[in-house]
């Protein structure tokens, strides 16, 4: 691929655009920027916000709880993001945006030669999740991607959190199983009940474990049948996690399918998770090609996504398998999720989880990442356009470059930053 097709974007949010006007100048000249992804921060008309699930005023706790994600024990999600969820004007667009701010940023980039893409938040709200199978939640969402694509003359849209809550909350792998969900389920040809039938024995299989034999077989190693036989796993579970896939892939081509009649120029794309533990957020690199014009794998958010679901995975297994040490909890999560034998920490403690902000030099980060997007290029349609998102800061320099030039020898398409002071000397005043 010739340099000038590489893509080289950064996240902004408006008021950085207007107020740094000269950062991304000095971005596009001396590091090659050519992309703003910057947060959507105007306003809704009326006829889009006539759409919106909240019915045009601030939902009540018990309102929200229908619009939620439902887990398989009957309880809604965490209320502590219920506040976040209330400063919307329906799932995934801020109450409080200004139109002409967001206008004036546009063309700003625009004049300085750079695309913008914008991205807004959707689904998910850390452990929240607004269903995904309810229409009006769909209908609404269709809605503002069209405006998106249709109002701005943006190049793209990449909308963030089309994607189930992530690992490191456990329970968000246990929704949505809400009524609307349910029936879903079966018009898509599976079944509610068998699944968690199967989710339930599954959990069964992991409590009747013996920890200290466990604990031997996790330091010799263990494979696909080995996951099977020892949970007794059923069919169910496999479905559960098709399911959830299934059901991101409907939603997305529906938006896909809005934004290219309404604007056959704007391309749609979503931030990708991690391709190691993708399935468990519903994202499906395999079928990505039906839901997207391009992949953003998010691989920067090596704390929240991966390091602090290994933590509470073992601390979870630790809780239900009697007599499974702390490391062995870590060695068998680090297998199961297909990150071992780079030398990640072998305790909990070693990761330092209160200075996530340093996380980066106590692990190996480049190794951790790099994983992901070789298993990216592996699963994505071959004609699929990527664009992996990582960090310009806090990474260290070395870790850097080399993520930079595997990505370009594995054939990725470019990076997308979140923070350039490892690239670039910039006083922000
Ligand atoms: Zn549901």
């Amino acid at each position: 691929m010739a340099t000038s097709d590489w893509l080289t974007g950064i996240y902004l949010t408006t008021s950085e655009v207007l107020k740094y006007p000269d950062y991304v100048e000095r971005l596009r000249d001396e590091i090659g920027l050519n992309t703003v992804v910057m947060s959507f921060s105007g306003e809704l008309p009326e006829r889009v916000l006539a759409k919106s699930p909240y019915g045009g005023r601030v939902p009540t706790e018990a309102e929200l709880g229908e619009l939620v994600l439902r887990h398989f024990d009957g309880r809604p999600v965490d209320p502590r993001e219920y506040d976040r969820a209330q400063a919307l004007c329906g799932p995934g667009v801020s109450a409080t945006g200004n139109d002409e701010t967001f206008r004036q940023a546009v063309g700003q980039l625009k004049d300085a030669g750079l695309k913008v893409w914008t991205y807004g938040g959707a689904w998910t709200i850390r452990r929240l999740m607004f269903c995904p199978s309810r229409v009006d939640v769909r209908e609404w969402m269709e809605a503002v991607c069209v405006h998106w694509a249709t109002q701005y003359e943006l190049d793209a849209l990449d909308i963030t959190h089309f994607r189930y809550p992530m690992g490191s909350f456990p329970l968000g792998l246990f929704g949505c199983t809400c009524s609307a969900c349910a029936a879903t389920a079966g018009e898509m040809g599976y079944d509610m009940d068998a699944m968690i039938a199967d989710l339930k024995s599954a959990r069964k299989g992991l409590q009747n474990l013996d920890g200290k034999r466990l604990s031997e077989v996790v330091r010799l190693g263990f494979g696909f049948f080995d996951v099977m036989h020892a949970l007794g796993l059923r069919s169910g579970v496999l479905d559960w996690v098709r399911f959830r896939c299934d059901l991101v892939v409907r939603n997305l081509a529906q938006f896909k399918a809005a934004v290219r009649r309404a604007a056959p120029d704007t391309a749609f794309g979503t931030d990708t998770y991690p391709a190691s533990m993708a399935l468990t957020a519903g994202h499906d690199y395999l079928r990505w090609g039906e839901m997207a014009d391009f992949a953003s794998p998010l691989v920067s958010h090596i704390s929240a996504f991966v390091c602090n679901t290994f933590i509470e995975w073992a601390q979870f297994l630790q809780e239900e398998i009697p007599d499974l040490t702390e490391e062995d909890a870590l060695q068998l999560v680090y297998r199961f999720l297909g990150y071992d034998g780079m030398g990640l920490p072998e305790t909990v403690a070693a990761y330092g989880a209160d200075e996530p902000a340093t996380l980066a030099y106590r692990i190996p980060t480049a190794d951790l990442v790099l994983r992901d997007l070789v298993k990216a290029k592996l699963y994505l349609p071959a004609d699929m356009p990527s664009y992996p998102i990582i960090h310009g800061e806090g990474w260290g320099r070395d870790t850097i470059d080399r993520i930079v030039s595997e990505s370009r020898r594995l054939g990725h398409n470019g990076i997308v930053w979140q923070g350039t002071s490892e690239l670039m000397d910039y006083e922000f005043k």
